[in-house]
C-alpha cells in the first residue's frame, strides 16, 4: 500500500518540518508504514505559537461568543458528516477497532455543540462594592494560547475534551498528536479550515514528545498547557508549564478498581468487567484493570469472565465482528507481556490468556485474567496499559474499600451491589474523580472527568471545564470623577 504524505496545519497552511524531517505512521495490525508526517521541532512549536497569538490578537479575539459558537456548529456538522472517515484513520494508526472508533467519531461532535452552548454565557458579575463611588464586575477573558499534547489511544475524542471548551472560552490552540497517531489530527485540521476558522485558531504540530511536546509545554507564549497521557510525562509537562506559570491540567494513567459485592447482578458484573479491561484491548485510562470480589462469589465471578474472555474474537480491527485488536505499537506489546510474566514471578494465578497465539502474529495478547493476586504485586500496583485483569478477594466492605483505594492513582471506579445504601457509601467513600454504580466507562461532554493523586489536576468536560480556559479580570469603575487622597488606599 502506497504511503500517503501529509504536511501539518499551521496558520491555515499546510506545512512540512522546517527541518524538512518527516517519519512514519505504523499499522499496527499490518505492521506497515501507511502514511508519512513531518517530524516538527521547537522551530515548528515557535511558528504554531506565533500563529495562534496573531489569531487571539486578530479576528477570533474580536469575535463574539455567538461568532464563535457558529463555528464550532459548523464544525461539528462537519465531523459529524465525516465520522467514518476519521474513525478508519484513527483505526489505521492506533489499531483499535473500527467500531469503537466510528462510536467516538459519532460522539464527538457533542462536546463541539455541547460547550458551543457556552461559548455566549461567560457571564461575569456586577460585585456589590463595599465603596459607593465604585461599580465592580468581572469578565471571564481567554487564558489564551492552549498547548495541548494527547496520547494515541483515543487521539481525537481526547483533543475535543480541550478543544471545545478552549474554543468556547476563546482560546486558541496548538496541538501536538502523539508520534504513533498524526494522521486523525491532520485531518481533523482540514474540517477545522473548512469550518471556516480564522487562520491559526487551530494548528497541529507533529513529532516526538522530547522535541515538540517538550518545547510546547516550556513555550514562554503558552498560556495553558492541557495534557493527557502516562503520569511519568504528565509530571514533566507540569514542570515545564510551571517553569514559566503556565496554567496546565494533566489527564493521566490509571489503576480502577471494580468491586464486586456478593449482592450484584454476577452477569452484569461480568460484562462490565470485560467491558472495562478488554474493550479497547485494555489501551484506556480508564481501564478496571483490578477486579475485587468479595469471597463468596469470587469463583462464580471469575468462572463468568474466564467464560466470556474465552469467546473474545481477535483480529483485524476494521472488521465489524471483531471483539479485540491488537495492541498498538511494539513497545507496548512487549511491555504488557512484561507484567504477565512478573505477576506469575511474583505468585498469582495465571486463570486465562497470557501467552500471544503465534496465529495471529502482529502485537496481539489475548484477554489475560491473573487470580491470587496481591496489592505488592507490579500488576495490582502499576498501571498495564493492556487486555490484563488482576482478581482480588475481600470479605468486608470496610477491605474493599481499602482495597480499592491502595493505589497511588484515582482515575475512575465501579461498585457492583444491588443495595442502594452501599452503594452510596461505597461511592462516596472510594478515591477516584468518578465511580459508576452497576456500570463501567461511560463518559459524556457535560459530565466532569479527571483523576486523583497520580492520576491528574483539573476535569474535563462539564460546565466547568470553559472556565478553566478563561482568567477572571475585576474591572472597578470610579463613578464619581472626585479627586481623591493619593495616599489613602481606594
Ligand atoms: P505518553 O505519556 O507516552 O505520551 C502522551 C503524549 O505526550 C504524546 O503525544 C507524546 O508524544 C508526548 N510526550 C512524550 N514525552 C514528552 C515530553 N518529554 N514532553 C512533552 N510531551 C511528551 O502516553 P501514551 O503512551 O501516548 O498514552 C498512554 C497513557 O495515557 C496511559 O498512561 C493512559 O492512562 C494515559 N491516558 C490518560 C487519559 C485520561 O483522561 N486520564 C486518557 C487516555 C490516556
Amino acid at each position: 500500500m502506497a504511503v500517503a504524505t501529509y504536511r501539518m496545519s499551521i496558520a491555515g497552511q499546510e506545512l512540512d518540518a522546517a527541518s524538512g524531517r518527516t517519519f512514519e505512521s505504523l499499522n499496527p495490525y499490518t505492521g506497515q508504514p501507511w502514511a508519512s508526517a513531518p517530524d516538527g521541532d521547537a522551530a515548528d512549536v515557535d511558528r504554531a505559537v506565533a500563529a495562534a497569538r496573531a489569531a487571539l490578537d486578530g479576528p477570533w479575539g474580536a469575535m463574539t461568543g455567538a461568532g464563535r459558537a457558529r463555528l464550532m456548529r459548523r464544525l461539528g456538522d462537519i465531523l459529524t458528516r465525516d465520522a467514518e472517515q476519521l474513525a478508519a484513520f484513527e483505526t489505521r494508526d492506533n489499531g483499535k477497532l473500527l467500531r469503537e472508533m466510528s462510536g467516538q467519531m459519532a460522539y464527538l461532535p457533542e462536546w463541539l455543540y455541547y460547550f458551543s452552548g457556552l461559548a455566549d454565557k461567560l457571564e461575569g458579575s456586577a460585585i456589590p462594592s463595599d465603596r459607593p463611588n465604585f461599580l465592580v464586575y468581572t469578565r471571564h477573558e481567554p487564558v489564551g494560547v492552549v498547548g495541548a499534547i494527547v496520547p494515541w489511544n483515543s487521539p481525537l475524542l481526547l483533543m475535543a475534551w480541550k478543544l471545545a471548551p478552549a474554543l468556547a472560552a476563546g482560546c486558541t490552540f496548538v496541538v501536538k498528536p502523539s508520534d504513533h497517531t498524526p494522521i486523525s489530527t491532520l485531518e481533523f485540521a482540514a474540517r477545522v479550515r473548512e469550518a471556516g476558522f480564522p487562520d491559526g485558531v487551530f494548528n497541529v504540530v507533529t513529532g516526538y514528545g522530547p522535541a515538540v511536546g517538550q518545547a510546547l509545554a516550556a513555550h514562554p507564549g503558552v498560556d495553558k498547557v492541557a495534557f493527557t497521557g502516562s503520569t511519568e510525562t504528565g509530571i514533566k509537562v507540569g514542570h515545564a508549564a510551571v517553569d514559566h506559570l503556565a496554567r496546565f491540567s494533566l489527564e493521566l494513567g490509571g489503576k480502577s478498581a471494580q468491586v464486586v459485592f456478593a449482592d450484584a447482578d454476577l452477569e452484569a458484573a461480568a460484562n462490565g468487567v470485560i467491558a472495562g479491561v478488554f474493550a479497547a484491548t485494555g489501551q484506556t485510562c480508564m481501564a478496571g484493570s483490578r477486579l475485587l470480589v468479595q469471597d463468596s462469589v469470587h469463583d462464580e465471578l471469575v468462572r463468568l469472565v474466564v467464560d466470556r474472555a474465552r469467546t473474545i474474537r481477535l483480529g483485524d480491527p476494521m472488521l465489524p465482528d471483531t471483539e479485540m485488536g491488537p495492541l498498538a505499537n511494539a513497545p507496548q506489546f512487549e511491555k504488557v507481556l512484561g507484567y504477565v510474566r512478573a505477576a506469575q514471578e511474583d505468585g498469582a494465578t495465571l486463570a486465562h490468556g497470557g501467552q500471544p497465539d503465534p496465529a495471529l502474529g502482529g502485537y496481539f495478547v489475548p484477554p489475560t485474567v491473573v487470580t491470587d493476586a496481591r496489592p505488592d504485586m507490579r500488576v495490582v500496583a502499576e498501571e498495564v496499559f493492556g487486555p490484563v485483569l488482576a482478581v482480588m478477594r475481600f470479605s468486608s466492605e470496610d477491605e474493599a474499600v481499602a482495597q480499592a483505594n491502595g493505589t497511588r492513582y484515582g482515575l475512575a471506579a465501579s461498585v457492583w451491589t444491588k443495595d442502594v445504601h452501599r452503594a452510596h457509601r461505597v461511592a462516596h467513600r472510594l478515591r477516584a474523580g468518578t465511580v459508576w454504580v452497576n456500570a463501567y466507562r461511560v463518559v459524556a461532554p457535560n459530565v466532569p472527568f479527571g483523576g486523583v493523586q497520580m492520576s491528574g489536576i483539573g476535569r474535563e468536560n462539564g460546565i466547568g471545564a470553559v472556565r478553566d480556559y478563561t482568567e477572571t479580570k475585576a474591572v472597578w469603575v470610579e463613578l464619581t470623577g472626585a479627586t481623591r487622597d493619593p495616599f489613602t488606599l481606594g
